[in-house]
């Protein structure tokens, strides 16, 4: 009998952990040609969250989760969830019911079929804000031009991922996550299926505009070295005006003389150069300090206890 995981990230869902559970027991109970798995990770929850997943492991076996120490995030958590489950396949699912449990039988129709990695599409954003959705929208433009690879836009990390994948992702260690560009990244044969997204069932969502900024940051500099082009060509363009200016300085002043003038050119010129200086130390940082994050090879995570059992 094949096995099937369900991974489900939780931050703060001691209320939709409820609403939640039903559900997914309805899907198991559709289908019993498949033995399953839910795995949940509770990362660093604040409310009761890990009562909850504890009361439910009581009641079911099939129910397991991993408790780790502190807020990882989520990419963290889904990263620790890849690392513990066995099946030989996985939905990744939130806890907020706004990924319907009722696709899961659709996507694992395709992976029946051979499919590695079915994804769901969003048909629209649900309830956003004008601002989040324009802001989104652009971000996916960047990443897009500037990447070779595609990163798509409304898919997020819903979707079925066969062993050949989770094998794949345990593999990329590195700890400024995107895991959206990963799925792309490791490729295998992938499959896209659609769905409409309803609003967060309870609770509300842990993600702010700072965040979000953060997020999109990790996702442009680990997918991509175009900041980084970018400001070389830019430096080598000025470079290259400036020195051209610079001899038709040095001609004019020696041909018709140089009564003492030229000061606003040269507060312009330091200006421009200084900005664009500026400019590309602070890109280059932003590469060193990923650096400096890899070079320290923490672990992504740390689990405090798996199914009751302390670890560590
Ligand atoms: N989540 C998590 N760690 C975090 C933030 C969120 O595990 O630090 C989980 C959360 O419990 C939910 C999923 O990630 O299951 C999506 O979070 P949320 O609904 O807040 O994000 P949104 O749907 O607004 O993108
Ligand atoms: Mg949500």
């Amino acid at each position: 009998m094949k096995k099937i995981s369900i991974l489900i990230p939780c931050y703060n869902e001691e209320q939709s952990l409820p609403l939640l559970y039903p559900e997914l027991v309805k899907l198991i109970d559709a289908n019993p040609d498949y033995e399953w798995e839910l795995m949940f990770v509770n990362d660093g929850s604040k409310d009761n969250t890990l009562t909850v997943l504890q009361q439910l492991r009581q009641q079911d076996s099939r129910v397991n989760y991993v408790d780790l120490s502190r807020n990882f995030g989520k990419e963290a958590a889904m990263l620790a969830g890849f690392d513990h489950v066995t099946g030989d396949c996985m939905v990744i699912i939130d806890a907020d019911l706004q990924h319907p449990p009722t696709l899961i039988p659709e996507m694992i129709k395709w992976w029946e079929q051979g499919y590695d990695d079915v994804y769901a599409k969003r048909k629209s954003r649900g309830k956003e804000s004008w601002l989040r959705k324009r802001l989104s929208l652009q971000f996916y433009k960047i990443l897009q031009r500037s990447s070779r690879f595609e990163v798509l836009q409304n898919v997020g990390d819903f979707r079925l991922l066969d062993r050949c994948c989770i094998n794949a992702l345990k593999q990329l260690r590195e700890s400024e996550r995107y895991t959206k560009g990963m799925y792309s990244w490791i490729g295998f044969k992938k499959k896209e299926i659609e769905f409409e997204q309803g609003d967060r069932i309870a609770g509300e969502s842990s993600w702010n505009y700072r965040q979000l900024f953060s997020f999109a940051i990790d996702g442009i500099t680990s997918f991509t070295n175009a900041p980084l082009r970018i400001s070389t060509v830019v430096g080598f363009v000025v470079s290259l005006c400036a020195f051209l200016y610079m001899i038709y300085v040095f001609f004019k002043a020696v041909i018709f003389g140089d009564p003492v003038q030229g000061y606003p050119t040269l507060v312009i010129l330091i200006l421009f150069l200084g900005g664009i200086q500026l400019l590309s130390l602070g890109i280059i940082g932003e590469y060193i300090g990923r650096i400096y994050n890899e070079t320290k090879n923490r672990p992504d995570y740390i689990v405090r206890e798996v199914n009751g059992e302390k670890k560590l």
